[in-house]
């Protein structure tokens, strides 16, 4: 299948990146989201993102334009489903709004096309299974900031077909990106191995084995880690991190994933990071 229109859902922190790198790499783009604002929004830090990369000489302002003038803005979410070859979901996390929109995606999608999902703990065999076409549902896990990180982690469902899963891989690598493949299973692999980390940091802070500067300048100088756990924590939302190891707990009910104490304490005092302006550290 040769892929020309891609239609993300979504235009936050995630989907904004999504039709950046794909307008960028020549692919006509729908950016779909329920809230003008959000689209506004979306297109003024996709713009402010392209003007940054002019600066630096990485492309021309005609570059800039063009790929500008390949996004298209909408909110009407069956019509962008409707002409588009490869359908790349990144709403909120939730598992009900994530099913309405793929029941109504497959439902005006055209046959061929490919839905995928930029979930980081969902089951894409779950969401799949919403759908008429689940050998066509795949999830397509990119990283944030999207124009920068170089990883895709391309999550086969039970019923993914092979097909469809070199059709991602193949367009993973025209956005510039890495595809790596793995299987569904709660947290995938990124987040598996990473959200134990972050929990047992969390661990470390909450039994006074040592302040948040000093277990990230551990990890920072003694293993090479470019960001500390618990800097990386409030980057991510500490919100975020605690749905993430419930999910992980939930899926494999394995006591090791169960969410520090400390981590359930903050969320519910509101201090999530970045997000709020505090978490592990205070941001002004
Ligand atoms: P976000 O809150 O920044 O953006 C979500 C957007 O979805 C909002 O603009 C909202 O208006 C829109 N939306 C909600 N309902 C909609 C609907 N019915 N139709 C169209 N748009 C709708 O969220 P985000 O951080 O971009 O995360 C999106 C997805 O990406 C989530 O599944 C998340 O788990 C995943 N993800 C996030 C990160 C990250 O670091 N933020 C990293 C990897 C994956």
């Amino acid at each position: 299948m040769t892929v020309k229109h891609i239609s993300v859902i979504g235009a936050g922190t995630m989907g904004n990146g999504i039709a950046h790198v794909s307008a960028q790499a020549g692919f006509e783009v729908s950016l779909v989201d329920i809230s003008d604002e959000a689209l506004k929004k979306a297109y003024a830090a996709i713009e402010k993102n392209l003007g940054r990369m002019v600066a630096k000489e990485k492309i021309t302002e005609s570059q800039k334009s063009e790929t500008l003038g390949r996004i298209s803005l909408e909110t009407d979410l069956t019509k962008a489903a409707s002409n588009a070859d490869v359908i790349i979901e990144a709403v909120n996390e939730n598992f009900d709004l994530k099913k309405k929109i793929f029941q109504t995606i497959d439902e005006h999608a055209p046959e061929h096309a490919i839905l995928a999902s930029n979930t980081s703990s969902i089951s894409i065999t779950k969401l799949a299974a919403v759908t008429s076409r689940p050998q066509s549902v795949i999830g397509m896990h990119f990283f944030n900031p999207v124009p920068v990180m170089k990883l895709v982690e391309i999550v086969s469902g039970l019923e993914t077909s092979s097909k469809v899963t070199a059709t991602i891989e193949e367009l993973s690598r025209k956005l510039g990106k890495t595809p790596v493949p793995v299987n569904d299973f709660p947290g995938f692999v990124s987040n598996r191995v990473l959200m134990p980390m972050i929990n047992e940091a969390i661990f470390c802070v909450h039994e006074g084995v040592g302040t948040p500067e000093h277990i990230d300048e551990v990890m920072k100088l003694g293993m090479a880690h470019p960001m500390g756990p618990l800097r990386l924590a409030d980057f991510i939302g500490l919100d975020v991190c605690l749905d993430i190891l419930n999910v992980l707990y939930d899926g494999f009910k394995d006591p090791k994933y169960r969410p520090c104490p400390l981590l359930i304490k903050m969320v519910d005092a509101g201090k999530l990071g970045d997000k709020t302006g505090k978490g592990f550290y205070e941001y002004h």
